[in-house]
């Protein structure tokens, strides 16, 4: 991920398997749907913080499921 630029976070739902490290590791932005499968905020990532919890999530994911996106990801998107 680069800095300076906004990116986004997107999950490929076909890799995705329920492990749920993901929402535990960036609560802020990724939550689990009822079978427990991540369900990700398309929204930029705007600060450090945001950018670190997302590369954290994006390096325990078992799966390799997620992946930095250019600006908003068009991921599935979360209810707010
Ligand atoms: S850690 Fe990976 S496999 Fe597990 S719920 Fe998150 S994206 Fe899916």
């Amino acid at each position: 991920m680069t800095t300076g630029t906004a990116e986004g976070l997107a999950v490929d739902m076909i890799k995705c398997d329920g492990h749920g490290i993901c929402a535990w590791l960036f609560p802020d932005r990724i939550r689990l749907d009822d079978w427990g499968y991540a369900l990700v905020d398309p929204a930029p990532l705007e600060t450090h913080g945001q950018r670190r919890a997302a590369r954290a999530a994006i390096r325990a994911c078992p799966r390799q499921a997620l992946q930095p996106v250019p600006g908003p990801a068009p991921a599935r998107s979360v209810a707010s």
